[in-house]
């Protein structure tokens, strides 16, 4: 098939809304990472979805709708928490699981009585769930286990010939995937998935807010993940990745002690200067750390890089969805020194 490059005008993105509305895949900016959309209500639609990934069918998908008032349409019992932190964060980087109903087909949630709901705050994504009319469903545009994308050239690669279309708007400015939440009671938030949104802004709305245990650490076999994408390795490019929790003095020892053919270092900027090996860096602070890791995952592919480096984000604030998503791509391999 080939894939159409729109971009983000309102004629082209009548083409996509078309598309959406006629059960196809279409690949759309949002403020976290490019999506690999469909109407999230049509179960063929969706199948779509499943194959073009090769995602695993057990994998929820997250439902983006416009605005949060039409939540009621497609779930039910929505506490009164859900509001409050919508009233905060929508639109905006925070998914929240909610209990679903019928309009939201078996497929679409993973099987799950529960759905992932979101608002965008990207104009290109929000416009195109306004044309369509449909609620639209969205995992991340990759190859499933590959590096998120966060430019619509990304997308071309993974789903190229794959979907019918994909629409540019420009770099992603999160760079990673949204918050995901699952309301625990009245004043309770549970972070499964951590995003751009962190504890301490939840904790602006929310009395208590608890950090799943599997974000930082490996399910035990038998033990069931309360947010299923968190079982499976992830974001992983073809190198091996190794993270390395350190001095900066120390992780280049360690570097040169372990130097392969195609050894690459992923350090910040900072580093950089007279640093003895070939590197990338990814930025100097958790937001450009989020921006850019995903991006430079897939660089390290593109350099031949067979073994990876990486110097440990620092976990607080936005910096622990940055450390959850090497910690997966490293397959949990974490070297402290
Ligand atoms: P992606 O679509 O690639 O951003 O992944 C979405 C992730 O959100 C899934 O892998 C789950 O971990 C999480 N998620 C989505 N819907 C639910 C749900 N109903 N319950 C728990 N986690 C969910
Ligand atoms: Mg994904």
């Amino acid at each position: 098939m080939e894939t159409l490059f729109l971009d983000s005008s309102e004629k082209q993105l009548e083409i996509a809304a078309e598309i959406i509305r006629s059960g196809r895949l279409v690949g759309i900016p949002t403020e976290t990472v490019y999506g690999l959309g469909a109407d999230a209500s049509n179960e063929a639609a969706v199948a779509k979805i499943f194959e073009a990934k090769g995602r695993p069918a057990d994998n929820p998908l997250i439902v983006h709708l416009a605005d949060f008032s039409q939540a009621a349409d497609y779930t039910h019992d929505i506490p009164q928490l859900a509001y409050a932190l919508a009233e905060r964060f929508c639109p905006g980087p925070l998914t929240m699981v909610l209990p679903k109903n019928e309009r939201i087909p078996k497929i679409t949630s993973g099987g799950l009585d529960t759905v992932g709901i979101r608002v965008p705050s990207h104009p290109v994504m929000h416009r195109l769930i306004e044309l369509s009319g449909r609620p639209i469903a969205a995992p991340s545009a990759n190859i499933s286990g590959y590096p998120s994308p966060t430019s619509a050239q990304h997308v071309m690669r993974d789903m190229g010939g794959k979907i019918a279309a994909v629409v540019d708007g420009g770099q992603s400015e999160i760079g990673l995937e949204s918050t995901v939440i699952a309301i625990e009671n009245e004043n309770t938030a549970r972070i499964l998935r951590p995003g751009y949104v962190t504890r301490e802004m939840l904790l602006e709305v929310c009395s208590k807010v608890i950090v799943d245990r599997a974000i930082l650490n490996e399910l035990e076999s038998g033990e069931t993940a309360a947010s299923p994408g968190m079982k499976y390795k992830h974001y992983s490019p073809r190198a091996d990745i190794v993270m390395v929790e350190g001095e900066l003095r120390a992780f280049t020892d360690y570097v040169g002690e372990n130097l392969t053919d195609n050894t690459y270092s992923l350090i910040f900027d900072g580093d950089a200067q007279g640093f003895p090996y070939r590197y990338l860096t990814y930025g100097a602070d958790s937001a450009a750390q989020a921006r850019l890791l995903f991006q430079r995952l897939r660089e390290l592919d593109d350099v031949g890089a067979d073994k990876v480096f990486v110097r440990a984000p620092s976990p607080e604030g936005v910096g622990l969805a940055v450390y959850n998503r090497l910690i997966r791509a490293a397959g949990f391999e974490v070297i402290r020194i």
